[in-house]
């Protein structure tokens, strides 16, 4: 049991058990793979964030990584108070929606234009829409192991046995639809030369992260990214990066970028809203003429493009695209994960952290390099055990063991170094 005082916290579940399912207004806040109560935060700012309880901690969720400045930003809040003060929605087109647009578009060379939506499942949503209307197919490619948002069509899970039709993994799911998805393991050539050699021409789009970060951070070998591209051209299957994590994280222009891929179509979401809700699809000309009013496939929102929400993005990207950023972001989260990774060595403990620019996932299997989602032990007991100490030491970490962690701008190299001592000395109570 912990010896900090979360009852405040304790109480509010309570209450908000009363009012939503499970107490929350999304599933993974629940605290159901943790011990103990949901924690109820009240404030952030820079890397920390303070609970009603007034235990402050130095938060690696950062709101599921949007916040990449840290909480309560100058900039990001100074252009959301400036808008604010000229009314929260018009229900009409705005400057501002031209602003982010220049700002992402002049300098990504994979898409033409963009359609700004309210969330990371709206934008995954409307985009396998314009990609079946585009190719007049109806399958989707999926693998496993990639979160795409609660989309109908991508809560599907591979089938039993040989077959590479899906299973839909929520009920609500009719099968019908999750028999127009095909589920493959990530990072597998071999599995997917037999799959376009299977249903050839049926295929509309193959959606994927190319950084995997929902299910572990399933780092992909490059040859397997390279040979997605070439299958879904040779076939004439639009290839499709979700990037709704990896977009304005693992660089400006995301995984694309990183890995010198030219996806037909990629999503935004997180990080594009800087903490308020904003998604977005794009692609080229040709494929986003497809969408109303240009063309015949039927996307709209009351919200979509929401001054309030274009401002704070717009404030966000302007500081991602200044000289330096990602570079800097890397270099401290790889000092971090480092340090940390040195002493579980050292101790000869069987955990490593996984690291790309600045994201990191906790491995309990230190030994293996984990590159699909069959490969993780799903006995998550010493990262539950890992998740509490490391509160009792002020770390706050996304309240799963299949969940990544997030650096931002806000964690210096003095905090991260705390927090490097915080994560030692928890190893040592966990694996000691
Ligand atoms: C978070 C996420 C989504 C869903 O975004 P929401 O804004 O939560 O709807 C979709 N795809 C990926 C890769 C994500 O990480």
């Amino acid at each position: 049991m912990s010896k900090i005082n979360r009852s405040n916290s304790e109480n509010l579940f309570k209450t908000a058990k009363t009012y939503f399912p499970g107490g929350v207004n999304s599933p993974v806040r629940a605290f159901k793979s943790v011990e103990g109560a949901p924690i109820f935060m009240k404030k952030g700012n820079g890397c920390h964030i303070y609970d009603e309880d007034n235990n402050k901690y130095i938060d690696f969720c950062c709101s599921w990584g949007p916040l990449i400045l840290g909480h309560n930003n100058k900039s990001v809040y100074d252009g959301i108070v400036d808008a604010l003060k000229n009314g929260a929605s018009f229900g009409t087109p705005t400057v501002l929606e031209n602003e982010l647009g220049e700002l992402i578009l002049s300098k990504n060379p994979f898409i033409d234009k963009i359609r700004f939506v309210s969330s990371g499942t709206e934008a995954v949503m409307s985009a396998l829409r314009m990609a079946r209307g585009f190719t007049g197919r109806k399958k989707v490619l999926k693998f496993e192991g990639c979160y795409h948002g609660h989309v109908d069509s991508m809560l599907v899970k591979a089938g039993s046995g040989l077959v590479t039709f899906g299973e839909s993994s929520s009920a609500g799911v009719p099968e019908e639809y999750a028999n127009e998805t095909l589920v493959l393991p990530l990072n597998d050539i071999d599995a997917l030369k037999k799959c376009f050699a299977e249903h050839k021409n049926d295929i509309a789009c193959a959606i994927i992260e190319p950084i995997p970060a929902n299910n572990g951070l399933l780092l992909q070998d490059k040859s397997f990214l390279t040979a997605l591209r070439e299958i879904c051209t040779e076939y004439g299957a639009l290839l499709f990066f979700d990037e709704v994590i990896s977009g304005f994280r693992v660089g400006f222009n995301g995984a694309s970028e990183l890995y010198g891929i030219t996806p037909d179509i990629i999503t935004y979401g997180k990080i594009i809203g800087g903490g308020l809700p904003v998604g977005a699809y794009g692609a080229r000309n040709e494929i986003m003429a497809m969408i109303s009013p240009d063309g015949p496939v039927y996307q709209a929102g009351t919200l979509s493009g929401n001054p309030v929400a274009m401002a704070a993005g717009i404030a966000q990207l302007t500081e991602c695209a200044k000289d330096g950023f990602y570079e800097d972001q890397e270099r401290r989260t790889k000092n971090f994960v480092n340090a940390i990774n040195a002493h579980a060595k050292a101790k000869g403990y069987d955990f490593e952290m996984v690291t790309i620019a600045s994201i990191f996932w906790l491995s309990f299997d230190g030994k293996k390099k984990i590159q699909n989602a069959g490969q993780i032990d799903p006995d998550m007991s010493k990262f539950s055990a890992l998740f509490s100490e490391l509160l009792d030491r002020g770390v706050y970490l996304g309240p799963s063991g299949y969940e990544v962690g997030f650096v931002s701008q806000a964690h210096t190299e003095e905090y991260l170094a705390d927090a490097a001592d915080a994560f030692c000395e928890s190893l040592d109570v966990v694996l000691g």
